[in-house]
């Protein structure tokens, strides 16, 4: 028995849920997971060799092949591509001598390039084992790549020390906060230490609830469903566990708002999380954060040691009798999947991160069966401020069905990117105006699964009623390319489906065959009703919510570009200009809709039932 492999199940206590943590701490001690591992793994774990190979070809932070004691990922989204990654890259791959997605025949380094790493405020940056690189310039890789190949040790690298609980002992990081605007709930000084579990504790579990679904508090992953019901759902059913999951797996390109929390509020988080705990009745909770920010392990892990100490979590958490609760962290491993919260849950109980079957949903039967609420970082340091500030306090921010204030994640071209904490139903304009975008002409709502909005529609509103997001925002000039962009969204998703249905794993693919059609110029009519037809298709007949969304970057930019569209089009060989009749198209469009229950209208922007 290999004395890693055999460590590895020893520390996990030979434990099926955490075969994430067993083959991480595998992967880093042997540089691989190979087949003879895998053999080895199963026997110890009591399990099937197939089972082993099928999430270590999921997770792309586990290889069966050597990657190098020092793994170059340079992030590869849409930001640090403008931002200019590749020259980055071009020095990397010269000075060590491999090309990208390459090992070094010595076995010392790997580069490859990784999709978002949540710095899109800071790009180009990369992730050199666990350490963050940032603001990367050709003359700074080659500095870095010298200094590696002298000396491998990636704790040389940091020439700069980040912000705020960045420059913390247990973070080291290089990483800066970039807060810009603090709003009055989560980002703003002197929140008081543990007030709302404090209130929490006075109150009944039904009436903590009650306060959580009066505030109109609404999930903060982008989906908005209300957090009081949510948590009212799990509470009611009979079971011997209920669960509470943190989402930080904030995977989302161009998000990174919860990695500020993560670092800034993270007594909040766990506070709101433990609130959480005390309305359902559950006793054990998951954070959930992403491989990609496994530099902030130890300081998350040193604050959940400190809220033990001091009786936050524990039996009789802050002198109530009979309320026990504690949380574990569980690293991801890379896979955007795992944001979904039924693939979250997956992944939490050691699978593969694949959507499940709804219903039942998670409040019903979740974690191994059980009842279990699955919130982001954001929702649980809401619900916290909620029973310290009170619900007619955070109801009366925002607008009428967005209380509250929203995190945005600026990136892409303007002066101040970083964290913008600001009310529900703020206009976009105002957002770039802050954000210094001083010639803002495409802006991506959401992320990838987001909208994409030009000028015209500056004047919309960040809310769920207009412009709803999951907290990213990026903005891009006048010289990008709007088809580029989407082009680069539906590579990104059909690089993340997990291929388990056929619309999402397909359709995604001639999608993106399409989009590059029109892109060179060849593009027919014909090819704007095929984009619409199985944009729509696929929202309909995927199986969760990436197929749900990975045509909505299309269908947006069809609806807020057109001429964009139609100035693409190909001359007829008759001599004539084809082009696009957008109404036309439009009126193909709702067509269809009137054959489905459920679709995306690309002028109206919104899935109606
Ligand atoms: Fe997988 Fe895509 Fe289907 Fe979701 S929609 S289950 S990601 S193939």
């Amino acid at each position: 028995m290999n004395p890693v492999v055999y460590k590895a199940c020893r520390d996990f206590d030979y434990d099926g849920t955490r075969v994430l943590d067993i083959l991480r701490e595998v992967q880093s001690g042997l540089g691989c997971i190979s087949g003879e591992t895998m053999e080895m793994l199963a026997k110890e774990l009591s399990t099937h060799r197939v089972e082993i190979e099928g999430l270590v070809s999921f997770y792309s932070f586990f290889s069966e092949k050597p990657k190098g004691k020092i793994a170059i990922r340079l992030c590869d989204d849409i930001i640090d591509r403008f931002a200019g990654v590749s020259k980055v890259a071009k020095v990397f791959s010269d000075e060590l001598g491999i090309e990208m997605g390459k090992t070094s025949p010595d076995g010392i380094f790997s580069l490859e390039y990784t999709p978002c790493i949540g710095m899109s405020d800071q790009a180009p940056s990369a992730l050199i084992n666990q350490t963050v690189v940032t603001k990367l310039t050709p003359q700074s890789a080659r500095t870095i790549a010298r200094k590696l190949k002298k000396n491998p040790e990636t704790s040389e690298l940091l020439t700069r020390k980040g912000d705020g609980n960045n420059a913390c002992l247990q973070i080291n990081a290089m990483v800066k906060n970039n807060i810009r605007v603090r709003g009055e709930v989560l980002l703003c000084e002197g929140i008081p230490a543990e007030a709302g579990l404090k209130k929490a504790l006075k109150r009944k579990e039904d009436a903590v609830i009650q306060e959580i679904r009066a505030s109109g508090l609404r999930g903060r992953g982008g989906a908005g469903f209300s957090t009081g019901l949510k948590w009212d759902l799990a509470r009611r059913e009979t079971a011997r566990e209920r669960y509470v999951i943190c989402n930080a797996d904030e995977g989302e390109p161009g998000t990174f708002k919860d990695r500020v929390l993560l670092t800034e509020r993270t007594d909040l988080m766990f506070e709101g999380m433990t609130i959480a705990a005390r309305a359902i009745g559950s006793r054990k909770g998951i954070l959930y954060v992403r491989a990609e920010y496994t530099y902030l392990l130890p300081y998350l892990e040193h604050v959940l040691k400190k809220r033990r100490k001091r009786g936050l979590l524990g039996r009789n958490i802050a002198g109530k009798k009979g309320f026990a609760f504690d949380i574990r962290i569980q690293l991801g491993a890379g896979a955007y999947i795992c944001g979904e919260e039924s693939s979250l849950i997956s992944s939490c109980e050691g699978l593969r991160g694949e959507p499940k079957n709804r219903p039942p949903f998670p409040a019903e039967k979740g974690f191994l069966g059980y009842p279990t609420i699955v919130n982001n970082v954001e929702t649980f340091c809401c619900a916290a401020r909620i029973l310290d500030g009170g619900a007619p306090w955070f109801a009366g921010i925002g607008t009428d069905e967005s209380a509250g204030t929203k995190l945005l994640s600026v990136a892409g071209d303007c002066a101040r990117p970083g964290i913008y904490e600001v009310p529900f139903g703020i206009e976009v304009s105002e957002v770039l105006d802050m954000a210094g975008a001083d010639d803002p002409a495409i802006v991506q709502i959401g992320g990838a699964s987001g909208d994409m909005i030009g000028r015209t529609a500056f004047h919309k509103k960040i809310c769920y009623e207009d412009l709803p997001t999951g907290g990213s925002f990026m903005t891009f000039n006048s010289t990008r390319n709007v088809l580029g962009i989407v082009d680069y969204f539906l590579e990104f998703f059909i690089h993340e489906s997990c291929g388990y249905c056929t619309p999402c794993r397909v359709g995604n693919v001639f999608l993106r065959e399409r989009i590059q059609k029109i892109k060179s110029g060849l593009a027919e009519e014909a090819d704007l009703h095929y984009l619409i037809e199985l944009s729509n298709t696929i929202m309909m007949t995927s199986r969760c919510g990436l197929g749900h969304t990975s045509p909505r970057p299309v269908l947006s930019s069809i609806a807020h570009f057109p001429i964009v569209y139609a100035s693409l089009t190909r001359e007829l060989t008759d001599g004539r200009q084809a082009s696009f009749d957008i109404q036309k198209a439009l009126e193909e469009s709702r067509r269809i809709a009137k054959r489905q229950s459920m679709i995306y209208d690309p002028i109206y922007g919104e899935s109606t039932d």
